[in-house]
């Protein structure tokens, strides 16, 4: 007889976050609701008096340039992994989110904002138990210059290593962080560190009509000599966002992970060929189980 990992979670009362997309520049509002045990965390789109439900999982995962984003028949929701992580950090299992809009706010560029609402609606335990599942031999997606790696546990939890190296030359410093991941280390570590891009990057994108809403006090833009007007709030703010980020993706497996993993120049697109991967494993471990 397995015990209980630990008792399922939901928040307390409604929150919203009110604010526009990046890429869309779009108005949204998006309304944090209670939800029962075993139901996950799922995004309720709202458009003309009709809801349509698609749960964060990855096989609703569409592959979008530098975002993730959840597809079910016609209906999407676009950049949700600072939402995910502030939710996957904070162990909200279940959850809906209710967006009347296609992109979530980008607010900070940080998971802060989501984390502030949810911290003021306060938590709810569940009776059902959390599903767990450890990482018992070591998985690797990626190349010789960008991987990402679960390796077994070395205690119990989720232990991640984070590197980013954008080589000698350019204004982001290689920065390296390990962190034991639970909700308070989250809170204070992580969810404040904002998403970053290129100056040219931004200007790229400016030139295809995305991004046109947004300043250089709404994220982090890196010119030659470090962050445009704005300053940073860690010193390797970069290397901690990029940790955010694998933590609101590996939230798409739908468990809560024992392993220590290791992210190497990682990506959205790595990340969720972890997960899959992750979930491939596990099928094997419950065929093996009732063989
Ligand atoms: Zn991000």
């Amino acid at each position: 007889m397995s015990s209980c990992w630990r008792q399922q979670r939901t928040i307390s009362s409604v929150v919203r976050v009110d604010g526009f997309g990046y890429w869309s520049g779009r108005d949204v509002c998006v309304e944090f609701r209670p939800a029962p045990p075993d139901s996950g965390i799922v995004f309720v789109r709202t458009e003309a008096g009709t809801a349509r439900h698609i749960p964060a999982r990855a096989q609703y995962r569409v592959e979008v340039p530098r975002r993730t984003s959840l597809q079910d028949g016609g209906v999407r929701v676009d950049m949700i992994e600072h939402i995910l992580a502030a939710l996957g950090g904070l162990q909200i299992d279940n959850c809906e989110i209710w967006a009347d809009s296609p992109e979530m706010p980008g607010c900070d560029g940080s998971s802060w904002p989501f984390v502030a609402a949810l911290d003021a609606a306060g938590v709810t335990r569940q009776a059902a138990c959390r599903r767990h599942w450890s990482v018992r031999r070591t998985l690797r997606v990626g190349d010789q210059r960008c991987w990402v790696e679960a390796r077994p546990a070395t205690r119990r939890g989720l232990t991640v290593e984070c590197q980013i190296d954008y080589g000698p030359s350019g204004p982001i410093q290689q920065q390296s962080l390990t962190l034991a991941i639970t909700p308070q280390a989250f809170r204070q570590e992580l969810s404040a560190a904002r998403t970053f891009i290129l100056e040219e990057e931004a200007a790229w994108m400016r030139s295809q009509g995305l991004g046109t809403r947004v300043t250089c006090q709404d994220l982090l833009v890196f010119g030659e000599r470090g962050p445009i007007d704005n300053p940073l709030r860690f010193p390797d703010e970069c290397v901690r966002h990029k940790m955010l980020d694998l933590i609101g993706d590996l939230t798409l497996a739908g468990c809560d992970l024992s392993g220590y993993f290791v992210a190497h120049c990682s990506s959205h697109r790595l990340n969720a060929e972890l997960v899959g991967r992750l979930l491939a494993e596990q099928a094997r471990d419950c065929l093996a189980r009732t063989a």
